[in-house]
């Protein structure tokens, strides 16, 4: 199921439809803000944030795209050093 039809579907946590909508941290469900308000509270969120910023360094190097990789793993660092949500 392609990002499009999911958010014609609702959200995958609690069927909300016809609300904004994002990709979960966890994987590539679109979920609504209320249920990410939820996932945000979850103890291991940081480290999935972490993870999908050095999945996103990870495609950027195979495309040659080595200084935005670098930047990105930059991000990912100081998050993990300094930013709690
Ligand atoms: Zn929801």
């Amino acid at each position: 199921m392609d990002w499009m039809e999911q958010m014609r579907n609702g959200c995958a946590k609690c069927g909300a439809t016809g609300v904004g909508m994002t990709m979960s941290m966890y994987n590539e469900d679109m979920i609504c803000m209320a249920c990410k308000a939820k996932e945000k509270k979850r103890p291991d969120y940081d480290q999935a944030v972490n993870r999908d910023l050095t999945e996103y360094a990870g495609r950027l190097d195979e495309r040659g795209m080595t200084a935005q990789a670098a930047n990105v793993r930059k991000a990912a660092a100081y998050r993990a050093a300094f930013v709690k949500e």
